[in-house]
């Protein structure tokens, strides 16, 4: 058959490959990016689509405006005003998952040939839906405090990027958390270079002990002009359900009616009775405890997974203690003559029970073969002890 040639620029990911395996009995998995199904608030969920039925039928089960339910866009407004952000209803749509903001960015702001900065590491899923739309990546390093702005500066003067993708807080892959100082640098970059910056932020609530700095669009207030030249993308697949499929996009005015416009070819609407549901959940008042929930479990999970990576791998792994979010990221060390080929080892690992995601796949540019990433979400504590002993055996 003869498809599209923008298909041409597009693999399907290597990662596909490898959770064909993890049908395996018996295995323990850390390759997956979802939360863990037994932490969600069902009963809350329950309660919250009864109301949505119950008080407004119409409005759950009929077509609804392409931008979002009202009831929904409001409380969007008011949660993210708990998270130092003052936007109106008005100024954000929502959208089938935080995904389809990616997308509808990509939709509308990329021609093919155009650049794009992103993190190296960086979402694959995003790597994938810029590539579709013909965007020649490129790739800023990071460190554990996320991008390198000295370097994100010199490649956006050398490159005038299109806009720059962002994941500030608890990167996927990365765990990182970008730092204060390097948020305020970014925002000041996106004034001088007039270049639009993309915050894609799925993991800023789910933080394990202090909260993280204010998001960049928070951060936007003090920084005059910045505000105009920021996208940022929400979800609440992380802390609430990924099935609902619920994601919202803040954004200036000009690109929020283009993308809205996009959305109406795409898909109509988001799901007018998912986002009565999120609405009436919102409305409950049982977010804020929910969160505490999540942040506790997971946290206990980073915390064991850390304590028993050190124990079990030694020097021959190194990372950084992720404060959020759902991932490790680490780097094979190759010392005392161990692998340094995550390719390799997520083969042996396979044999020996235990599955995680090879890094390469994550980089636009440039793949580092010795980074893998490991997911703590959805194993319990015996279980990550005993999937980090076998991962050890692997090695
Ligand atoms: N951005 C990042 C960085 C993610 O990790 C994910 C989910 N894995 C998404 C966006 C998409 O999430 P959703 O569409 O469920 O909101």
């Amino acid at each position: 058959m003869q498809f599209a040639s923008r298909l041409d620029n597009v693999e399907t990911s290597a990662i596909r490959e490898l959770f064909k395996l993890l049908g395996k009995p018996g295995i323990i998995s850390f390759a997956g990016g979802f939360p863990d199904s037994a932490m969600f608030d069902v009963e809350g969920l329950k309660e919250a689509s009864q109301k949505a039925l119950a008080e407004e039928p119409g409005g759950a089960l009929q077509y609804g405006a392409t931008e979002g339910y009202e009831p929904l866009r409001s409380q969007l407004s008011s949660f993210m005003k708990t998270k130092g952000v003052d936007v109106d209803p008005s100024g954000l749509i929502v959208t089938t998952g935080s995904q389809q903001a990616l997308d509808l960015l990509g939709k509308t702001m990329i021609s093919p040939g155009d650049k794009v900065i992103v993190e190296g590491p960086t979402f694959l899923a995003t790597i994938q839906c810029f590539r579709l739309y013909g965007a020649q990546l490129i790739s800023a390093p990071i460190d554990a405090n996320g991008v390198k702005t000295d370097e994100l500066e010199k490649l956006i003067a050398e490159h005038k990027p299109k806009f720059v993708y962002l994941i500030p807080t608890f990167g996927n892959p990365s765990g990182a958390m970008l730092s204060l100082e390097r948020r305020k640098k970014v925002l000041e970059l996106a004034v001088k270079y007039q270049t639009l910056i993309v915050e894609d932020d799925p993991y800023g609530d789910l933080y394990f002990g202090e909260a993280p700095p204010p998001s960049i669009l928070a951060l936007s207030k003090d920084v005059p002009g910045s505000r105009e030249l920021l996208a940022h993308c929400g979800s609440l697949s992380k802390v609430l359900s990924p099935g609902l499929r619920i994601g919202w996009m803040i954004a200036p005015a000009e690109l929020l009616a283009k993308a809205t416009m996009c959305k109406q070819f795409s898909d109509a609407h988001t799901s007018t009775f998912s986002q009565a549901t999120a609405a009436q959940y919102l409305k409950s008042g049982r977010m804020p405890a929910t969160l505490a929930h999540v942040r506790e479990v997971y946290g206990q999970r980073a915390q064991a997974m850390g304590a028993a990576l050190k124990r079990e791998l030694g020097d021959a792994v190194s990372f950084t203690q992720p404060q959020g979010g759902l991932f490790f990221w680490a780097r094979l060390t190759g010392a005392n003559g161990k692998l340094a080929d995550a390719n390799e080892l997520a083969k042996r690992a396979i044999e020996k029970l235990v599955a995680f995601v090879p890094g390469a796949p994550f980089f636009a540019e440039k793949p580092d073969v010795a980074t893998l990433r490991l997911s703590f979400a959805t194993a319990d504590v015996a279980k990550i002890e005993e999937g980090v002993k076998r991962l050890g055996q692997a090695l």
